[in-house]
């Protein structure tokens, strides 16, 4: 059986006092739960403070990036190791935004893999089409496309003890999430892919969906069979709205 798993994705929004306050929030309302992985991935310079603000609760911690570089003269960057030190388990790669506006490539993308494999962290891999590509009916050969850049490189096995986030680029922030059963689709067409390789390993691979998901449009998504929790972003600035989406999973 696939544990869910509910991850905010924070972008660049935070502050000392906001990583508190929120942390705070959500250990209350999220004393109870059991059943579903929950974990947080706020901006990189707030992970030192919210790893001691989650000290004894369920909460893991995510990054929203890393290099693939492991140390050296690489001004600005981040490496896998150093977010593992600092208690990291999770790592956001492929992000729409970072594919945009940092022209991150899929063969980047699968390096950024690889490294957190060797690391020992979770690749969250993100997915997903863009509007236009949606309306050329591309979908399918978009996703696959970028899944096989690391299926190639590192084989269906790499796929083990990881996660992948479908997020179709004309849903996020835009209040029009896929409608459970688009979603659905697709997710069942990526566990299909890897099957092709390896069925284990396609049965226990997390498959996130991602794009607007709220406290109203959770439930009906999670009850999809292959819909393994979210990737959540703007919902997840308010402690009501994530509990209830992660109560939801
Ligand atoms: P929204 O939930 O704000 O649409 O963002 C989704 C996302 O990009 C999560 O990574």
């Amino acid at each position: 059986m696939r544990h869910p798993l509910v991850m905010g994705n924070w972008k660049l929004n935070g502050s000392k006092h906001m990583t508190a306050d929120l942390i705070a929030g959500l250990r209350n309302a999220l004393s109870s739960v059991d059943g579903c992985d929950v974990a947080i991935a706020p901006p990189v310079m707030y992970l030192g403070q919210a790893h001691q603000d989650i000290a004894g609760s369920h909460i893991t911690l995510s990054a929203q990036n890393v290099d693939i570089n492991l140390n050296g003269a690489f001004t600005g960057e981040i490496s896998a190791e150093m977010l593992k030190d600092i208690g990291v388990r999770y790592v956001i790669i492929g992000h729409s935004e970072r594919r945009t506006y940092h022209k991150e490539s899929d063969e980047l993308v699968a390096k950024k893999f690889a490294v957190l494999k060797d690391a020992g962290l979770i690749p969250v891999l993100c997915i997903g089409e863009t509007e236009a590509e949606n309306e050329a009916g591309k979908t399918k050969e978009v996703c696959s496309r970028q899944i096989d850049a690391v299926l190639n490189t590192l084989g269906v096995e790499a796929f083990n003890n990881t996660v992948i986030a479908y997020e179709p680029v004309w849903a996020i922030g835009t209040g029009k999430s896929a409608t459970p059963a688009q979603a659905q689709a697709v997710h069942k067409f990526i566990r299909d892919h890897i099957a092709k390789k390896n069925a284990a390993v396609a049965q226990q691979l997390i498959l996130q969906y991602g794009g607007s998901v709220n406290d109203k449009n959770a439930s009906e998504l999670f009850a999809q069979p292959d819909i393994d929790g979210a990737l959540v972003g703007g919902a997840s600035l308010k402690a009501d709205a994530f509990s209830a989406i992660v109560k939801a999973a």
